[in-house]
């Protein structure tokens, strides 16, 4: 085995991480560090400390670490064929059965299943689909995707467009033309501190109006949502909210993609977060919790309304000319189909609503109280800790004070992950849904004491 040090030589010398300042991890003024092991909630480090995942990696590893069955389904997979496309009607056992498997828990009305590999990949099939479907509807002008700021929904060209993070947009020339951005619903930081919520959503629609009256509704495909905001802030949205959306949508004849790259297949105690606050999807993305991470693969769900008109446009065009080389994986499938039986095998998606009950009981409880933190928000297996400078007049920390990365660290050194959200001073929790009490206990007093240790 290779000793620490060389290994973070060859790390800072070679390695290009993502999302991480380049200049300050190759001089060594930012963390290194290297996951060995991982078992239920818990992840080890090559040091040997032992940390408490509360963010289950990237919120991902949704049935939790050292599945066994996971990683046996996948072995076999390997050797009994590792690999075939899934070009011009080839599959795989393993894929085949999974698109059932999604069809079988995914909303009504849905019709097919395509497979990428990550959650930024579906989003750009989703766009492309959009774009065909207009054009084969012969409606070309029809093309622009809202977004709202805050969105995440992935980081390439036409998806780091999509994510309404300025993160993502500086110096990478984005974002492109044909997305354009609404309000987030984002009760706690809205403009006018007066608002009740009702009144927030009153303004929300009235935003979303402006912009299609602005742009011209036949100028505008198609609006993409996080069920629950995720990246952005971890933000529930305000009661009503999605319905007034989608009777804006539909007036305008506007296709609506729920991105439930986070919410999909447990995070919120329902299997969709669709399901849970009542949207009506013409395409869903689901990548993360598909295979809890065991490996790479991600999906575009496509509803029974596009897919016909999908149809119709290779009857009049030829084949679809989309497909990646590993779309359909079947080492991804096959630790789709085991992490599938397993949520249901133990029940996951209702322990995820009991648990995360609790853990957001036990959080409020921590931390609500504190003089500087604003909210404490969340829904299921999702929970968010807002810090603020004066509750009073609601006045936000200046971002250089990083008060949120400083309680992350200040965390991480009593042995627990949280994380500090890329924009205000959000710390995330997102959990392995197998979280027990005790677990959420230990997350919720400790995260008392770090926000303590930084801010009295
Ligand atoms: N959509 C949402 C809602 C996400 O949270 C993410 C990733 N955090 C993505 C899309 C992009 O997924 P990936 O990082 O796998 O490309």
């Amino acid at each position: 085995m290779l000793k620490n040090d060389q290994l973070e030589q060859w790390d800072r010398e070679n390695f290009f991480h993502p999302s991480t300042h380049l200049a300050q991890f190759a001089r060594g003024e930012a963390p290194h560090r290297v996951i060995t092991s991982g078992k239920g909630c818990h992840i080890t480090d090559r040091e040997g400390n032992r940390l408490l995942d509360a963010f289950a990696g990237l919120y991902c590893v949704n049935v939790g670490y050292g599945r066994q069955e996971i990683a046996e389904a996948i072995a076999d997979q390997a050797r009994e064929l590792a690999y075939y496309h899934a070009y011009v009607g080839h599959g795989t056992e393993a894929a085949i059965t999974l698109s059932k498997m999604i069809l079988d828990r995914a909303p009504e009305n849905m019709s097919k299943v395509y497979f990428g590999l990550s959650g930024s990949d579906a989003n750009e099939t989703n766009v492309k689909l959009i774009w065909y479907y207009n054009n084969i509807l012969g409606r070309p002008e029809k093309k622009k995707i809202i977004s709202r700021w805050r969105g995440y929904h992935g980081s390439g060209l036409v998806t780091g467009s999509l994510t309404g993070l300025e993160l993502f947009h500086k110096k990478f020339d984005l974002p492109l033309a044909q997305v354009i951005h609404t309000e987030a619903p984002y009760y706690f930081r809205r403009d006018d501190i007066e608002q009740s919520e009702e009144q927030f959503v009153a303004h929300c629609v009235a935003e979303l109006e402006a912009l299609i009256e602005r742009e011209g509704a036949d100028t505008i495909a198609a609006f993409i949502g996080e069920p629950a905001l995720g990246t952005g802030g971890l933000v529930p949205p305000p009661a009503g909210y999605w319905e007034a959306i989608q009777k804006v949508l539909e007036k305008h004849d506007i296709l609506l993609v729920a991105d439930e790259v986070v919410t999909g297949f447990g995070r919120l105690g329902t299997m969709f977060g669709s399901e849970h606050y009542g949207l009506r999807p013409d395409l869903i993305t689901i990548a993360k919790g598909l295979t809890s991470a065991y490996a790479p693969l991600s999906g575009s769900i496509v509803s029974d309304k596009m897919w016909k008109v999908l149809e119709q446009g290779t009857d009049e065009n030829g084949p679809i000319g989309h497909g990646w080389t590993y779309s359909a994986h079947p080492i991804g499938a096959a630790a789709g189909v085991a992490n599938l039986k397993l949520i249901d095998d133990l029940d996951l998606v209702t322990k995820a609503g009991e648990n995360g009950a609790y853990f957001n009981k036990v959080m409020r409880e921590a931390l609500s109280a504190h003089a500087n933190v604003g909210e404490v928000r969340g829904e299921g297996m999702l929970c968010a800790v807002e810090f603020i400078k004066e509750k009073q007049g609601r006045i936000f920390f200046d971002a250089s004070e990083k008060i949120g990365a400083q309680v992350a660290s200040a965390l991480l050194e009593r042995g627990v992950i949280g994380r500090a959200m890329p924009q205000g001073d959000i710390l995330g929790f997102a959990p392995p849904f197998c979280l027990t009490r005790a677990e959420a206990d230990e997350v919720a007093g400790k995260t008392a004491e770090a926000a303590a240790q930084v801010l009295g």
